[in-house]
C-alpha cells in the first residue's frame, strides 16, 4: 500500500461516520471560539476506499468538533425527579460507581447492563467488553451493531465460517463485470463507493439494484428490480431456480468448493419464476435478465445491505443470496464474491472484540470453552467467573426496568431513543431504570434521560483503530486537543473500573496499551489482530485481518484457497421464504420502509448539529407515490401522520414516483414526533436477533388543518 507522505501538511486520519472510513487530512486553520483550533478537511487520494473523494458528511465533519451544544462538564441527577446539574468528574464517577455497587448488591450482577456502539474504536469496544465481563461480571452487554449487519454476519459465519463484511478489497468492485446490489443505497449512504461502481460500468460491467424505491443508486443501475418490501428472500429463491433451470450454475465449483447443494436445489425447485413474480412483484423476465447477466459475467458480485438484512428473516435472506453466489461459483475468486456492505464506522471491528452479547475478542464465541479459557488467561481471571451470553440489543432494551430485567445501564456511543425499533416503548423502558449513565459528545435524546452524563472526546481528538467494511484495520489520529473538561471513553471505563476495585493496569486509558492487549486476546481467533501494530498501519496504510504475526502480510482475500469451515468448503444452507412479521390489512393498508438520506447519519445526534447538513435535510418526511397521495387526499408539503400498531410519527409529504404505490418511506434520523422508529416492528430474526426495521404495516393520513 501507499506510504503516507511526510511532507504533506496536516494529520492523516479517517472520517467519523460510515464504514467506508474515507481517508482525510485535518489541518489547523487558525483559532475559533474559546481559542480552540479550527480544522480544515481535505480528502486523501492515498486511501483506496475513497481515492480522493468524500461525501458532504465527510467534508463538514470538523464542524462537529465545535458543535455549540457540545458537553464540556459531567452532568448529574441525584434523584429521578431532579434536573441534571453540572458536576465534577470525580463526583460523577463516584456517584455512578456507588449506585452500581448498590444495585448489584441488591439485585445481582446482571442487574447492570452495558450498551455499546458500532462507532466506537476497536480499543473502546474491546475494553468495554472486558469491563462488562470482568469489572461488572454482567452478561448483559450488547450494542447497536445488532441493528446493523448482524443478519449478514450470521449468514456469512454459517456459510463461510467467517464474517468479514467484504472478504475482498473494495477496489475489487471495479474488476467485476456484473454486480447485484440488494437493499443498499450507496449513492446516499456512502457516495465515494459509487466511484468503484462507476469504474466497473465504464469497463462494460452491469449494475443490478434490488430496492422498493428508485433511489439515487437504483437510478444508476442498468436494471432495477423494484421489489415488494419484505420479499427479498423469495426473489433470491426465484433467481436460483432460474439459474438451475437454465443450466447456469457452476457445477465444477460446486463440486470442488462447497457442500450441501442438493438440498438447496430441492428447496428452490418449486420457486417458478411466475411464483416468485407473484410474491415479489418483480417481473419474471427481469429476474431472468438478472440471472443471465450474473452468469455471463467473468467476474460477478452479490452485495447485500440493510434493505435485505433488517428483517425478521434477515439471516435466511442473506443466506439465500449466498446460496445464489455459491451456485454461480463466485465466492473465493478474485474480482468476484459475496459481501455485506457494513454501515457504521466501526461496524466491522465493533463485532469482533467482545461488546456483543455472545462474543469474546477475536470474534470468538462466548459459549466455547477453549475461547473462554484463552481470553480468561489474557484477562487474568478464572474462566468460570466469565458470565455467559446475555440478551440481544432489542431484548435488552425491552427488559430494562422490568422485574427481571436490568435496573441500570451504562451506554456508550449510541442513541436508542431514536435508533431502536419501537422507540416509544424503548424510551419508556430506559426512563424506568434506577440508573442510566451515558457517555456522549452532546446531550442526545437518550442522554437527556440519564442520571449521569459524561462528556466524551471525539474522533479527531483521540487516537484509535477502526476496521472498515473491507476488514482493513485503520488508524484514526489525534489532530487537536479536546476542549477542557472532556475525557475519552477509555478514561471513563478506566475510571469506573478503578472505582469498582479493579487494578488500573488491567484497564488502561492509553489506546496503544489497550490495542496491544487486544492483539494478544485476538491471537488464534477468527479475527486475529496479533500481527497488526500502529506502526504497520501507518507504514502500510492499513492491514487486513486475519494477520497472525508481524511478518504476515495480512489477508485481503481470505477465501482464495479455502473457506474458514472445518473442511474448507462453503456450506449451502436451504432456507424458506416467509411473509413479513406484519402484513397489510384494512386498518394498516400500506407498507412502511425506512432508511437514510445523504446529509444525515444514523440517529442524527452528530449530523443534526452540523449547519450545512441540517439545512440540506432539516426534518422528517414521508415519501408517497402520487397515486397513493391522491387516494389519501395528500398534497406535497402537507404534514402527514403515519400510524402503526406501535405508535404514530409525523412528517412532511414528499410526493414521488420513486416509491411503489403500496409503500411509504421515512428516513429515521430525527427526534420527537418525526421519529420513524416509533413505528417500526421489533419482530426479531431467530438467529441474528435483528429487528424488522425494513417493513411494517401502517396507515397514512393528512393532519387536518396542518
Ligand atoms: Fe464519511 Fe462515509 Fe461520507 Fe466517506 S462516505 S465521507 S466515510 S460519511
Amino acid at each position: 500500500g501507499p506510504v503516507m507522505s511526510q511532507t504533506t501538511p496536516g494529520t492523516p486520519t479517517h472520517c467519523p461516520y460510515c464504514a467506508l472510513q474515507c481517508g482525510m487530512r485535518l489541518t489547523a486553520a487558525g483559532a475559533g471560539a474559546g481559542g480552540r483550533p479550527v480544522l480544515t478537511v481535505t480528502p486523501r487520494a492515498d486511501v483506496p476506499a475513497n481515492g480522493g473523494g468524500l461525501c458532504q458528511k465527510g467534508w463538514t465533519a470538523a464542524e462537529l468538533l465545535t458543535a455549540p451544544d457540545r458537553l464540556t462538564t459531567p452532568l448529574l441527577r441525584e434523584h429521578r425527579d431532579a434536573p441534571l446539574r453540572p458536576a465534577g468528574w470525580d463526583e460523577a464517577l463516584d456517584f455512578a460507581a456507588a449506585r452500581i455497587r448498590e444495585i448489584q448488591a441488591a439485585h445481582g450482577t446482571d442487574a447492570v447492563a452495558v450498551f455499546g456502539g458500532g462507532g466506537l474504536t476497536n480499543e473502546k469496544a474491546y475494553l468495554l467488553g472486558k469491563f462488562a465481563r470482568v469489572a461488572l461480571r454482567t452478561g448483559q452487554i450488547d450494542y447497536n451493531g445488532r441493528f446493523c449487519m448482524s443478519s449478514a454476519a450470521a449468514a456469512s459465519n454459517r456459510a463461510f465460517g467467517l464474517d468479514r463484511g467484504l472478504p475482498f478489497p473494495v477496489t475489487d468492485v471495479a474488476r467485476a463485470d456484473a454486480i447485484l446490489l440488494v437493499g443498499g443505497n450507496l449513492a446516499e449512504t456512502m457516495p465515494p463507493f459509487v466511484r468503484h461502481l462507476a469504474a466497473m460500468r465504464q469497463a462494460g460491467g452491469r449494475l443490478i439494484v434490488v430496492d422498493p424505491r428508485r433511489t439515487p443508486t437504483a437510478a444508476l443501475a442498468d436494471l432495477h428490480l423494484q421489489i415488494t418490501p419484505g420479499t427479498d428472500l423469495a426473489l433470491a429463491l426465484g433467481l436460483l431456480h432460474i439459474a438451475i433451470a437454465e443450466g447456469l450454475v457452476d457445477t465444477g465449483y460446486i463440486e470442488r468448493r462447497t457442500t450441501g447443494f442438493a438440498a438447496v436445489r430441492t428447496s428452490v425447485s418449486a420457486w417458478w419464476p411466475e411464483r416468485a413474480e407473484r410474491v415479489t412483484g418483480v417481473p419474471a423476465s427481469r429476474m431472468r435478465e438478472a440471472v443471465r447477466t450474473l452468469a455471463a459475467a467473468r467476474n460477478a458480485m452479490i452485495l447485500t445491505a440493510r434493505g435485505a438484512e433488517q428483517h425478521a428473516k434477515g439471516t435466511d435472506t442473506a443466506t439465500a443470496f449466498i446460496n445464489l453466489a455459491l451456485a454461480l461459483g463466485l465466492p473465493g475468486r478474485p474480482g468476484s464474491g459475496y459481501g455485506c456492505v457494513t454501515g457504521q464506522g466501526n461496524g466491522q471491528g465493533g463485532r469482533e472484540h467482545g461488546q456483543k452479547a455472545d462474543q469474546l475478542p477475536g470474534y470468538r464465541r462466548l459459549d466455547d470453552p477453549a475461547a473462554r479459557a484463552h481470553v480468561a488467561r489474557v484477562w487474568g481471571v478464572d474462566p468460570d467467573d466469565l458470565p455467559g451470553p446475555g440478551r440481544s440489543a432489542y431484548e435488552l432494551l425491552e427488559a430494562l426496568g422490568t422485574p427481571h430485567g436490568p435496573k441500570a445501564m451504562l451506554l456508550f456511543g449510541s442513541n436508542p431513543v431514536v435508533s431502536a425499533p419501537r422507540a416509544g416503548l424503548v424510551a419508556d423502558r430506559i426512563a424506568a431504570l434506577d440508573l442510566l449513565v451515558v457517555t456522549d459528545l452532546v446531550l442526545s435524546e437518550t442522554a437527556a434521560l440519564a442520571d449521569v452524563v459524561l462528556p466524551a472526546t471525539q474522533w479527531a481528538e483521540e487516537t484509535g483503530t477502526l476496521t472498515n467494511l473491507e476488514g482493513r484495520v485503520l488508524l484514526r489520529r489525534r489532530a487537536a486537543p479536546p476542549p477542557p473538561g472532556v475525557r475519552g471513553d477509555l478514561a471513563v471505563i478506566s475510571g469506573l473500573a478503578r472505582r469498582l476495585g479493579q487494578d488500573p493496569a488491567a484497564f488502561p486509558e492509553d489506546p496503544r496499551a489497550v490495542f496491544d492487549e487486544l492483539r494478544r486476546a485476538s491471537a488464534g481467533g477468527i479475527a486475529d489482530y496479533s500481527g497488526i501494530t500502529y506502526e504497520r498501519i501507518e507504514a502500510e496504510g492499513g492491514v487486513f485481518w486475519p494477520c497472525p504475526s508481524e511478518d504476515h502480510p495480512g489477508t485481503p482475500r481470505p477465501f482464495l484457497d479455502r473457506f474458514a469451515t472445518p473442511d474448507g468448503r462453503a456450506r449451502f444452507v436451504p432456507v424458506e421464504h416467509r411473509a413479513p412479521a406484519e402484513d397489510l390489512d384494512e386498518r394498516y393498508p400500506v407498507y412502511l420502509t425506512t432508511g437514510r438520506v445523504l446529509a444525515q447519519y444514523q440517529s442524527g445526534a452528530q449530523t443534526r448539529r452540523v449547519a450545512a447538513l441540517n439545512e440540506a435535510a432539516p426534518e422528517a418526511y414521508v415519501e408517497i407515490h402520487p397515486d397513493l397521495a391522491e387516494r389519501l387526499g395528500i398534497a406535497a408539503g402537507e404534514r402527514v401522520r403515519v400510524t402503526s400498531r406501535r405508535g404514530t410519527a409525523e412528517g412532511v409529504a414528499r410526493i414521488s414516483t420513486a416509491i411503489r404505490s403500496d409503500t411509504v418511506f421515512m428516513p429515521f434520523h430525527w427526534a420527537g414526533e418525526g421519529r420513524a422508529n416509533l413505528l417500526t416492528n421489533p419482530a426479531l430474526d431467530p438467529t441474528s436477533r435483528m429487528p424488522e426495521f425494513k417493513v411494517c404495516a401502517v396507515r397514512v393520513e393528512r393532519i387536518p388543518g396542518a
